[in-house]
């Protein structure tokens, strides 16, 4: 799909030295931090993150939320499949993705997440469903504290087609897991088998109420 914009064999980050693995160089991939456990732990919902928050980080996510670049898709979904390959995770029935409000999702053309758990599911050899969807109005989490967080997301999304199934669960970037576990009670209300989140990036630890 978006493969054309790799077809240089050039980093995706700086653009300058030859990629190496997930169309980033060795340079590039260093300044990144591989996290590689979970980073929250239920009995039935693990959350695993790919990266730690830093500047490069945060770049590419934020370039495939407000500049199109929706080549990090690609980027991130081979990130997400290779993981799931090394630590054994799975096996899985559908990747899914934390839903985006219809009004942001006509005003960008498309969900950051979805796009990486299409990704994720092709490489995978996943059906990615969009199983979730919103059944109230969410206020955007940014510069919400943690309660506001959870009082936002409380009871907004509903899930269908799930029951029985074992889901991986996809967000682009894990502030206090408000969002995620809204979700994930949302398929498991709707007879999920089981739940494992996967997002791109941790963001820093703040200090919310
Ligand atoms: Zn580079």
């Amino acid at each position: 799909m978006v493969s054309g914009l790799f077809a240089s064999g050039d980093c995706a980050l700086c653009k300058k030295e030859a990629a190496a693995e997930f169309h980033l160089c060795e340079s590039c991939l260093d300044t990144l931090s591989f996290i590689g456990e979970e980073i929250y732990s239920e009995k039935t919902f693990p959350v695993y993150a790919l990266l730690r928050e830093n500047r490069a980080a945060s770049f590419m996510i934020e370039g495939l939320k407000f500049r199109e670049e929706r080549f990090w898709a690609q980027v991130f979904g081979e990130m997400a499949a290779d993981f799931c390959r090394h630590t054994g995770l799975g096996p899985f029935d559908a990747v899914l993705c934390v839903p985006t409000s219809a009004k942001k999702r006509r005003i960008r053309g498309y969900n950051p997440p979805g796009l990486i758990a299409g990704e994720l599911g092709l490489r995978m050899q996943l059906p990615f469903e969009e199983a979730l969807y919103l059944t109230k109005k969410v206020k955007d989490q940014i510069g919400l504290g943690a309660k506001a967080r959870a009082l936002n997301v409380r009871g907004a999304f509903a899930a269908k087609n799930v029951f029985g199934k074992h889901l991986l669960l996809f967000d682009d970037t894990y502030t206090t897991g408000a969002t995620l576990k809204a979700a994930e009670i949302a398929c498991m209300d709707a007879g999920a088998a089981s739940v494992t989140g996967i997002v791109c990036m941790k963001a820093r630890d703040v200090d919310y109420e």
